[in-house]
């Protein structure tokens, strides 16, 4: 008896639980996205591979995938919603700008001003922007930086069996080396996290390396990760670029494998990990969260992972 009344109290408390979640609508969510490799990238080839979906882009239609692509599917299926996306031209997150109509740039601003439901990107989770938007659990834990590179050319081959850092001539092997000379520039994507964190920063090396960015902004501050990445190929080794670590990783390990990943020592850019963000009291951060947690749970989220950085192009 204790048991079934026990159990009617479980069935009641979840049924509450699911029907908090938003009625599914037949409006679709309006989600906002940023390339940013690999969790939404591009799309090419004939015919388009079939973990594509389209998106707006600048008045036209275009094609992504990616590890946000194939969770935001799993969302919509088990969360009953249908989405349309547009990819941001600007490529920015977002970041407190008081020259802006909604005091924040980006992805942040489009979601304080009601004009998308939901931004699908790897959005680091930072006190500042906790204030103004609302975030999903996170579906990825601590995040470092690391530094996209050119190879050098000697050793430009995806069979290159031996390639060690050293036998590559890599110029530098940490950020207190690339802050100490001028040969190669560096940059980092404006407006994100990460130049956020260079720009408040006041301990070297960072300080100083945000000094050399900011007194050369055109050179160092990108506005996509795209552009970024297309630097670091065509500035023949002459150009760094400064990215969280994982699309650093992802990036070295794809065809044409001319760039090599170099992981920053120190551990100050702390984050709490990469979150979906939504505007501030949407009902759709409980049920995302809960979706979230459960293809953490039954391994989902684990498997996309190894799907898109374990499949290396490069030797
Ligand atoms: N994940 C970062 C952000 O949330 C992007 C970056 O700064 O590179 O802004």
């Amino acid at each position: 008896m204790l048991v079934l009344g026990l159990l009617s109290v479980i069935v009641a408390v979840q049924a509450a639980w699911i029907d908090a979640s938003p009625a599914p609508s037949s409006k679709p969510l309006a989600v906002t996205a940023v390339i940013a490799p690999p969790y939404v990238w591009e799309c090419s080839g004939q015919p388009l591979p079939e973990n594509c979906i389209s998106a707006s882009f600048d008045g036209n239609t275009t094609h992504v995938k990616g590890f946000l692509v194939d969770l935001l599917k799993k969302l919509a299926e088990k969360g009953n919603f249908r989405y349309e996306v547009h990819l941001r031209k600007d490529g920015r997150y977002g970041y407190k700008d008081p020259n802006s109509a909604s005091g924040w740039t980006g992805m942040i601003g489009e979601l304080i001003k009601n004009e998308a439901d939901l931004a699908l990107a790897p959005f680091t989770v930072t006190d500042e922007r906790t204030e103004v938007v609302s975030f999903t659990t996170p579906f990825s834990e601590q995040i470092g930086l690391s530094v996209l590179l050119k190879k050098p050319i000697s050793t430009q081959s995806s069979t290159c069996v031996f390639c060690t850092k050293e036998k590559m001539m890599i110029p530098f092997s940490n950020e207190d080396d690339l802050s100490m000379q001028a040969a190669i520039k560096y940059g980092v994507l404006a407006g994100g996290s990460v130049y956020r964190f260079f720009q408040n920063s006041q301990v070297d090396p960072y300080k100083k390396m945000w000094s050399f960015m900011s007194a050369h902004p055109e050179k160092s501050f990108v506005n996509n990760t795209k552009d970024g990445i297309d630097r670091v190929r065509t500035s023949q080794g002459r150009f760094a670029f400064i990215m969280e670590k994982p699309a650093v990783h992802f990036v070295s390990s794809q065809i044409p494998c001319d760039t090599v990943a170099i992981d920053f020592d120190r551990k100050d850019y702390n984050t709490k990990g990469y979150s979906l963000a939504l505007p501030v009291g949407s009902a759709w951060t409980e049920t995302l969260s809960r979706l979230i947690d459960e293809l953490q749970t039954n391994g989902s989220i684990v498997a996309m992972y190894d799907q898109w950085w374990k499949s290396t192009e490069c030797v």
